[in-house]
């Protein structure tokens, strides 16, 4: 039946691992497939697991298969997975697209996550449309284009996309990618690598929309053709187009939803401050005790994501001794949580995907990045969009438990709140605009079908 149905195209997607990478591109996939494409995701064996329950029409296929080699912990830790990573893939992606070429759908274009550049020089070796897909916002990336010419000793094409006040960007450390010995350490270095050869894709896609970046779009727009194509939300929460599709489909760790939409049914309108620092950030134990005590002391409830890895820091009795106000769970469907009428604020580390879901849903924010492009969103979302507040931290990115406190009061019930409050509202609107009909995120989602089709 499969190879009578009419596509346009063959896309093969391939996105890196990890939460706030797959839930963007599938949901870009999810786009390309109600507009006529066939969709194969190509990725590793543990994420397509994770994936097949809900991959709808979409074909999935391991091209990596890291649950055998140890994932990130495997041998050579994050380097090592890395180098296995990209020797398999590139030998698998181009197995599977000379095998495809045999059947009724042979593959016209690689839609890859930019932060596997490799991908690109397969899509050209085998003469396909390479688009570029960035799970980060433009600022991020222009911010991180300015520090790849400083790496190459070369004066940027085009003057620097202004940044003032932007904090010093945190970086996780990652021994295993070797001493530090330039001017940045070696995980900016492999950041960096996303742009080897990026002005030789075809496109390149952003998960944001074209209102909430509107100047950097701008200044992007003169070193490559960038599209904006979300937010990448789940159509159900945004225009209602797409046909089931109503969740990411994704979950690296098991959510309590039933527990937490059962707690969140019992709050008023506005009384919960949600609090999560995504999947790949940790707090310390004297952070997660500052976070502790300004929640046990506000006046409002709060829904706290602790992951498993971080239950040990709580202080003890911490769940008793907040029974009646929080409930502390170790994961959730975040979309399901912040479009809940119950949540006042959002707590977040600001990964890319946390703050374009509180914007869509209208959530003020409290941003509390941890490094990288979170430092990023963070100074935009106070700067820019004025949608809340991020508290003051030290060099090493703690917050004092006061600090905390003040922070939630301001968003929760200071004068600037209603502020906070309605701009987020303003956000959220201009984000169903974009990817609804006639929207920027719409049209560009077609002209980059138009462009792998012609
Ligand atoms: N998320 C979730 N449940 C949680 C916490 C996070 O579903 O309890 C999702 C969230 O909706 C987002 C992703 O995990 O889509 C995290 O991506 P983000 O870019 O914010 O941060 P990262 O995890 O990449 O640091």
């Amino acid at each position: 039946m499969e190879e009578e149905r009419a596509y346009k195209a063959h896309v093969v997607v391939f996105p890196l691992d990890g939460q706030g990478h797959i839930n963007p591109m599938l949901q870009f996939s999810k786009r390309l497939a109600s507009k006529g494409l066939k969709i194969t995701v190509a990725a590793t064996t543990s994420n397509i697991k994770t994936i097949e329950a809900t991959a709808g029409s979409m074909a999935l296929e391991p091209i990596y298969d890291d649950c055998s080699e140890g994932g990130w912990h495997g041998q050579g830790e994050f380097k090592g997975y890395l180098e296995r990573f990209e020797a398999s893939g590139a030998r698998r992606l181009t197995e599977l697209v000379k095998r495809l070429e045999k059947t009724a759908h042979p593959v016209k274009c690689l839609l890859y996550d930019a932060n596997l550049p490799w991908a690109l020089n397969i899509a050209k070796q085998l003469g396909l449309v390479g688009i570029a897909f960035f799970t980060q916002s433009c600022a991020a990336i222009a911010n991180y284009y300015s520090m790849h010419y400083e790496v190459l000793a070369k004066p940027l094409p085009v003057a620097a996309y202004p940044m003032p006040g932007l904090p010093k960007l945190g970086v996780p450390c990652m021994p295993s990618l070797g001493p530090e010995t330039g001017r940045y350490p070696p995980l900016i270095v492999h950041i960096l690598k996303q742009f080897d050869g990026i002005e030789n894709a075809d496109c390149i896609a952003f998960n944001s929309y074209d209102k909430l970046e509107e100047e950097v779009m701008e200044w992007m727009a003169n070193l490559w053709p960038v599209m904006t194509v979300g937010p990448t939300i789940p159509s159900a929460y945004l225009d209602k187009r797409v046909n089931d599709d109503e969740s990411y489909g994704f979950n690296l760790y098991k959510p309590n939803n039933d527990a937490c939409m059962k707690w969140l049914n019992k709050k008023e309108t506005g009384s919960v401050v949600y609090v999560s620092f995504g999947s790949a950030a940790r707090l310390n134990a004297k952070q997660m005790s500052e976070m502790a005590w300004a929640l046990k002391h506000t006046n409002y409830n709060f829904l706290w994501i602790v992951k498993a890895a971080e239950e040990s820091l709580l202080p003890s009795n911490f769940a008793e001794e907040t029974a009646g106000k929080g409930l502390v769970t170790t994961w959730c469907s975040q979309l399901e949580v912040l479009a809940h009428h119950a949540i006042g604020c959002f707590i977040s580390h600001c990964g890319w995907n946390s703050t374009v879901e509180a914007l869509s849903f209208g959530v003020p924010l409290i941003g509390m990045p941890r490094f990288l492009d979170q430092m990023v969103n963070a100074h935009f979302l106070q700067q820019a969009w004025g949608v809340g507040v991020n508290p003051r931290a030290d060099e090493e990115g703690f917050v004092t438990r006061e600090e905390i406190y003040r922070c939630i009061r301001e968003v929760m019930d200071g004068e600037r709140g209603q502020t906070f409050k309605s701009n987020a509202i303003r956000w959220k609107q201009l984000a169903r605009e974009a990817v609804d009909e006639g929207g920027s995120s719409n049209k560009h989602t077609d002209e980059i079908v138009a462009r792998i089709v012609s």
